[in-house]
């Protein structure tokens, strides 16, 4: 097939704009859509490098209608694809898929759908797509594009690898002259290269958003009674909300959901040492509901595809900035205000580094990945805009954003240099040879059975931190390890030691200031943009928008954001469209929502209950 140029029969942006507006129901591009849409159209090969939420879809679903002939989409995430052919269907495009769970008589009535023409877009497993099979059925076919989601997959070091993604090259090779466009929400630059090369992509143009996700607030809270700080949270607000809960391990993904479940809030766990039919049944149940928190370990991740998963909470602390930024990165999606909200304490990060330092890794992983952990440690305890730092890691400069809590409320920091001196008099004056705990209760003057035993309350040092609380000392000595200041024994069950860095400190020739204790977030309540909330008798037309769109989603075995996203159904009740002409200005509702479901809205909106 010839390259189409430019110039010749190229779709003009015109068309792209009517049927982002006619199909999809919105008014305008965000960001690069309109662009990338347009290069692609004309038959441009690119690498899209947008985040979460960023609207990456658009960006080859457009022109597969553009352009003739059909999209094929390779992603792996098979048990998304079924919901992805579903909103698609919704909105009267032609859509399909062709995977693993389909039976050999649906997968061949696809088959001929595609041969004969009647399809705008395929989604394809990468593993069907190479095979013989696909690829003869593929040379029969007029093909609009190759889209390759999730590209960063073909990189070995993510924790994404898809071997089957590698032989992904062939596309370019056995189908030349149709274009390729690969996207990804992975920032680093590294993975960027590997897709560039392992996909034959060195001709492609390169489009790349800021990584920011503005709706998402950061917050990262000092760790007391976590459960505790997590149901509060939850409670004050996302009451009703669905989110993600990560725990390190399995056992307290199990204890956390049960805990959640008897505390009133609906919560499903998932982790890899579960059985595949339960593990597939709690996903399924988080896609297709309004209201479940998941809690979870990082095994719950590529597959979530949920537009309004309003917060993500850490009871742990991830490995690197680069997994924090992907896990709270599935918060949010549909672009409304939600929340990242982390506890810490000095036990994650001696976890964290007690798993680098016993891995089996050669010493280079072992220097990248305490290099990756600091970074990290470095936000957690930075007094600065947490988003600032963020994207710093990333590459891209910002201004402090209003919308994390370090900017909502500033910490306040105190003249620690005392307490510091102190905390470290009591490593030394014990042998170097005790952790946090039971040096906090030695300089708190709290005699207890290891006090006694160890003769630890004869020391100099017993009780002469008897001014400061539990928290605040916990503090100190966090941020004395994450400083530098002392160091950890990982032989020894993390007894903690001195440092190089210990003497000045100790000599009293540095000053050290440290950021007070915070185990509540700042400013709860007030988070929402005012045109968020709802006042009762809008509430009250919400909760009904819902009811009914739960009833067409059960009906039509469908999720229920395949038929209208809480946003447009947050904008209906909220202006209360009169008449359809009104109702077709919502964003969301294209021709063909409108034709099925308008009637019935204004209906609804305007008969009394
Ligand atoms: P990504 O794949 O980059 O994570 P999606 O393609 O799923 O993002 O889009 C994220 C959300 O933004 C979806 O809810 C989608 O409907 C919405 N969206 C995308 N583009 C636009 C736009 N131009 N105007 C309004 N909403 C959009
Ligand atoms: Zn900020």
């Amino acid at each position: 097939m010839p390259i189409p140029t430019a110039s010749s029969a190229a779709p003009s942006p015109a068309k792209s704009l009517a049927i982002l507006r006619e199909t999809f129901g919105f008014a305008a591009f965000r960001g690069a859509q309109g662009q990338v849409i347009d290069h692609v159209a004309a038959g441009g090969d690119a690498l899209v490098l947008m985040p979460t939420g960023g609207g990456k879809s658009l960006c080859y679903q457009i022109p597969s209608l553009l352009r003739e002939g059909t999209g094929v989409v390779v992603s792996p995430l098979i048990a998304l694809m079924q919901d992805q052919v579903a909103a698609l269907t919704q909105l009267g495009v032609r859509a399909a898929f062709l995977n693993s769970s389909l039976d050999a008589r649906a997968a061949l009535a696809t088959e001929r759908a595609l041969a004969a023409g009647a399809l705008d877009l395929l989604y394809v497993a990468p593993e069907r797509l190479t095979t013989p099979r696909c690829l003869e059925l593929l040379d029969r076919t007029r093909l609009a594009l190759f889209a390759i989601d999730e590209a960063h997959c073909v990189s070995h070091w993510g924790h994404d690898f898809r071997p089957e993604y590698l032989q992904l090259s062939l596309l370019h090779e056995r189908f030349a002259g149709v274009p390729r466009i690969a996207l990804t929400a992975t920032a680093d630059p590294q993975t960027r290269t590997e897709i560039t090369a392992r996909l034959a992509l060195e001709d492609a143009r390169v489009f790349v958003s800021s990584f920011d996700r503005p709706n998402i607030r950061y917050t990262i809270v000092d760790k007391v009674d976590p459960r505790a700080q997590l149901l509060r949270f939850i409670r004050a607000e996302h009451a009703g909300d669905a989110g993600i809960v990560y725990c390190l391990s399995r056992k307290r993904v199990e204890e956390i959901a049960v805990w959640l479940a008897a505390h009133g809030v609906p919560a499903l766990p998932y982790h890899a040492g579960m059985d595949n039919a339960r593990r597939a049944e709690h996903q399924d149940r988080f896609q297709r509901e309004d209201a479940l928190v998941m809690v979870a370990t990082i095994a719950f991740g590529m597959g979530i595809d949920k537009p309004d998963v309003r917060f993500v909470a850490h009871l742990d602390l991830p490995k690197s900035i680069e997994g924090y930024y992907q896990e709270t990165g599935r918060a949010g999606r549909d672009g409304l205000a939600a929340d990242a909200w982390m506890t810490y304490g000095l036990a994650d990060l001696l976890q964290q580094r007690r798993f680098i330092e016993q891995s089996e890794a050669d010493e280079e992983f072992k220097r990248i990945s305490r290099a990756k952990l600091d970074a990290l440690l470095g936000l957690c305890e930075t007094a600065g805009c947490r988003r600032v730092r963020l994207l710093e890691y990333f590459g891209e400069a910002s201004k402090p954003c209003g919308n994390c809590d370090t900017c909502l409320a500033p910490p306040e920091t105190w003249d620690a240099t005392e307490a510091a001196r102190k905390a470290l008099s009591a490593i030394y004056r014990t042998g170097q040879r005790f952790g946090a705990v039971h040096l906090i209760d030695v300089l708190r003057g709290k005699a207890n059975e290891r006090t006694g035993r160890w003769g630890h309350e004869r020391l100099s040092v017993f009780g002469i931190g008897a001014d400061l609380d539990e928290p605040t000392w916990r503090g100190v000595f966090r941020e004395l390890v994450s400083r530098g200041l002392a160091r950890v024994d990982h032989g020894a069950h993390g007894a903690l030691k001195l440092a190089e860095a210990s003497r000045a400190v100790l000599k009293g020739e540095q000053r050290v200031e440290m950021r007070r204790a915070r185990v509540r977030a700042p400013a709860l309540r007030k988070r929402r943009r005012p045109e968020e909330n709802f006042a009762p008798p809008e509430a009250g037309l919400l909760g009904r928008l819902k009811a009914w769109r739960l009833d067409q989603a059960r009906a039509q075995s469908v999720p229920a954001f395949a038929i209208f996203q809480d946003r447009t159904l947050e904008e209906i009740a909220r202006c209360r469209p009169q008449d359809i002409e009104a109702l077709s200005g919502v964003a969301g509702i294209g021709a063909k929502k409108l034709e099925r479901y308008g009637t019935e809205l204004i209906e609804l909106l305007w008969t009394p209950n």
